[in-house]
């Protein structure tokens, strides 16, 4: 009996650090290396199965404002409720990840341009639906999303799925924020742009 306990314990033990090795501790999402792996899954499948896979890169607009009027704990429990917002939305066979920050990473498996731009904004309009409440404060929050969707083909598609998806981003935020754009050869001339400013 006590053997069988102890291997309970180790079993229960592993699978915890399994899970805080995986997942973000402050939204419960997969962290940027787990949901990166999930696509790179998602991508190798897709090859397989000739089908699209979307991807949405939001990022949090004037989150910095957020956290200098109502606080870095307010701000933690904007992006707790962000996440579980986000999760709401999204299928079984999705997958969503704290991607960076304030950024989130969005798989979306067998999810063509027209779809992946559908499901990005009603990913981006749960999120500016209603006003975050925490501790007596509120305040409505808004994403800007950027959108891509993988080809059939072959190499450094992750890299290139990602860059494609942050240029949307990008074009985003330059047209005003809490909007969605995905990548065009335009948008990867304003993410340059975008990037010698900074
Ligand atoms: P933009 O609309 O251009 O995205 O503006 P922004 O203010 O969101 O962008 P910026 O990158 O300047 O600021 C991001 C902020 O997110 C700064 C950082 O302190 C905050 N942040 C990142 N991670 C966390 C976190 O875990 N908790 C809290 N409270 N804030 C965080
Ligand atoms: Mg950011
Ligand atoms: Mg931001």
């Amino acid at each position: 009996k006590r053997i069988l306990d102890l291997q309970e314990q180790l079993v229960s033990a592993r699978e915890s650090m399994r899970h805080a090795a995986t997942h973000d501790s402050l939204t419960g999402l997969m962290n940027r290396g787990e949901i990166l792996a999930m696509l790179q899954r998602e991508l190798e499948r897709a090859r397989r199965e000739r089908k699209p896979v979307g991807v949405v890169l939001g990022d949090v607009d004037h989150f910095k404002s957020v956290n200098d009027t109502l606080g870095h704990l307010f701000g933690d429990e904007a992006l707790r409720e962000i996440g579980r917002r986000l999760r709401t939305q999204l299928r079984v066979y999705d997958g969503v990840g704290r991607y960076g920050g304030e950024e989130f990473l969005m798989v979306l498996p067998n999810c063509d341009l027209p779809n992946a731009l559908l499901r990005a904004n009603g990913l981006r309009e749960i999120v500016a639906s209603t006003p975050v409440v925490c501790s007596g404060e509120e305040r409505l929050i808004t994403m800007s999303m950027g959108v891509a969707v993988s080809g059939s083909d072959g190499k450094n598609e992750l890299e290139t799925l990602l860059n494609q998806a942050d240029a949307g981003l990008y074009a985003a935020k330059e047209k005003g924020r809490n909007r969605t754009e995905h990548f065009t050869p335009a948008s990867k001339k304003t993410a340059a742009a975008h990037t010698r400013k900074s």
